[in-house]
Formats: structure tokens, sequence, C-alpha cells
């Protein structure tokens, strides 16, 4: 799929995917400054270890969904994780374009997905 003109519209599906919101080295600090907690109590309360001890992901919710994420959008969202800004460009789950309301958008108004042509067999 182009990607070139992706424009988030906070549909939020990305943010109820299950699987890690990897942290950068520095955003403990930024998100734990900008929730007014101690770095040490933000990376105990939110963050777990990635399966693979590399470094630190946002916790989930029981159903899957990021632990910021809220009715209104992200709590975070002035200083949320790179890996959450760069998407789907620098990170982007499998399957994504089923579940992005925008790739959904993009593939309705697409005739070729939506209606194949009669050649096809
Ligand atoms: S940090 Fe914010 S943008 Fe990133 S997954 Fe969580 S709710 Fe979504």
């Amino acid at each position: 799929m182009d990607l070139s003109n992706f424009y988030c519209i906070g549909c939020h599906a990305c943010c109820r995917e299950q699987g890690h919101v990897r942290l950068k080295k520095n955003e403990p600090d930024a998100i734990s400054s900008f929730l007014e907690l101690a770095v040490e109590k933000f990376i105990a309360q939110y963050t777990i270890l990635t399966k693979n001890r590399t470094g630190l992901s946002l916790i989930e919710k029981e159903d899957g969904s990021c632990i910021f994420l809220t009715e209104t959008g992200c709590k975070i969202n002035l200083v949320k994780p790179l890996q959450c800004r760069e998407f789907p460009h620098g990170w982007k789950f499998s399957g994504f374009e089923t579940i992005c309301g925008w790739a959904r958008q993009k593939r309705y108004h697409n005739p070729r997905i939506l209606k194949p042509s009669s050649n096809s067999k």
C-alpha cells in the first residue's frame, strides 16, 4: 500500500492493537515529566521489559489497548513515543491496512480493491 500521503485521522485503532509500544532511551524522562511523576515511579507503574529484554514498553490494558488510550485519545499525546509518531512509516503491525482508519478509507475509495476487474478470475 502506498503510504506517501498518509495522515492520521485519529481513529486510535493502532492504539488498541496488542503489542509493544517501545520507548526510546530518553522517552521515560519526557513522559514522566509530562505526567509529573518521578521517572522511577513511571517505569514501575506504566512499563514492562520487552520480550527480548532490550528495552521498555508501555503496558497494556486487559483488552490489549495501550494504557494511555482514553475515550478522548492519547493521554500523553504531546510526548507520545516515537514509535507512535512514526506509524505507519517507521513502524506498523502486520495487517495494519485492515485496521487503520486511513488505510481502510483508502481501500474503500480504491475501485481496484473494491471492484475487481471483470477480466479477473
Ligand atoms: S502512547 Fe498514545 S499514541 Fe501511543 S499507543 Fe498509547 S495511546 Fe496510542
